[in-house]
């Protein structure tokens, strides 16, 4: 069988905490938009997080990620119940099953200062966009996710400072997390333009942005709008979720596009084959490689997977190859020299295990929802 051998591939984008998603109860009510969406599924669910159970979705997430040759995981973390050493956890986990990690938690103010969801609050901002009715200053909830942020880069983890969404944060918040961020030597890792909610996002976070931010989704970006950072796009997610194409090669060059799931896994060539077609049914005329040019671009944020060995099931690891075969795995994967994955198995730890107390989390998970 034709093997390839190329670096470690990049999750620009991803959720880690969502690994256990899958099967969850259906929400009460059919959501309609996507902050029905965030409201009925992912809120629920992030407040339902606790740190065994965060443990177990990150160990399942890379552990899957390793099986697609994906050696790398930006993850964006949110758990309002589980806030403090959450961080920690999910750089134990990956660590060790030897996928590199950069992390963040994701400040946000839609919680209230009773810890319950302030819906009606940000119904009634959202006409505007612009900051949280009623919220001077910032919440409890968001003074303590700067926290962890800050307590986990200030003690050696890799990362940003991450922001859930100009929406749903106040001014000060946005203000206190972009100062953090330069104060550490990081970006901001934000949710942008994802749906129309988040309109004026941009405009409010344009003055405080710097190249090393990461801008999560632009789908209601304005083209040539002078926000700095790298976009990361996530065809599947912006598919699934019903927000609209992003045409990220409208920000190409002044920006760098990279490709993330949003939390779906980290397939990342499946989430190249999607990014060419999401870009072909926009451009017929389109080929593969600006999709290839955003895959392989997320090095530029981890460059140590240039040292990463991933051997495939496939050849030739080319675009106009893969934009067209579906079900390329990684066979062997090695990090620096050593072994992380041997005939698709992984070295460092037990699959059957992590598979096997990953349901058993889901079950508890399941059961609060
Ligand atoms: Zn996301």
């Amino acid at each position: 069988m034709p093997e390839a051998v190329t670096p470690g591939l990049v999750c620009a984008h991803h959720h880690l905490y969502s690994a256990l998603a899958r099967g969850m109860p259906a929400p009460p009510a059919t959501p309609t938009d996507l902050l029905s969406i965030l409201g009925q599924i992912w809120w629920r669910l992030d407040a339902a997080l606790d740190l065994d159970i965060i443990e177990w979705s990150a160990k399942l997430g890379a552990l899957e990620a390793l099986e697609c040759g994906t050696t790398a995981i930006i993850d964006h973390h949110e758990s309002p119940n589980a806030i403090e050493g959450s961080l920690d956890v999910i750089a134990a986990a990956c660590a060790e099953v030897g996928v590199r990690t950069s992390l963040c938690y994701g400040v946000t103010d839609r919680w209230n200062d009773h810890g319950t969801l302030d819906l009606d609050g940000l119904r009634r901002s959202m006409p505007r966009s612009t900051v949280l009715v009623g919220t001077a200053g910032m919440t409890d909830g968001a003074r303590r996710g700067l926290a962890e942020n800050e307590r986990f880069l200030r003690a050696g983890g890799r990362g940003y400072v991450g922001v859930h969404a100009a929406f749903t944060c106040t001014d000060a918040t946005l203000e206190a997390a972009a100062g953090l961020a330069a104060e550490l030597g990081t970006g901001v890792h934000v949710h942008l333009h994802e749906g129309p909610d988040d309109a004026g996002a941009a405009d409010r976070l344009t003055p405080l942005s710097t190249d090393r931010w990461l801008l999560a989704h632009c789908v209601h970006l304005p083209d040539d709008h002078p926000i700095r950072g790298t976009i990361s796009h996530q065809p599947r997610s912006n598919l699934n979720n019903a927000v609209g194409y992003a045409r990220p090669a409208r920000f190409e060059p002044s920006h760098r596009v990279v490709l993330g799931t949003d939390g779906i896994g980290a397939d990342m060539l499946e989430e190249f084959r999607i990014a060419y077609v999401a870009q072909r049914n926009d451009d017929v005329t389109t080929g593969p490689e600006p999709a290839w040019r955003w895959l392989t671009d997320g090095a530029r944020l981890i460059p140590e997977v240039a040292n990463d060995r991933v051997t495939w099931n496939y050849a030739p690891m080319e675009p106009w190859h893969l934009a067209f075969t579906p079900g390329v795995r990684a066979r062997r994967v090695e990090r620096d020299g050593q072994v992380l994955l041997e005939d698709g198995r992984p070295a460092l730890v037990d699959a059957e295990e992590i598979r096997a107390r990953a349901v058993e989390a889901a079950g508890r998970l399941f059961a609060r929802l």
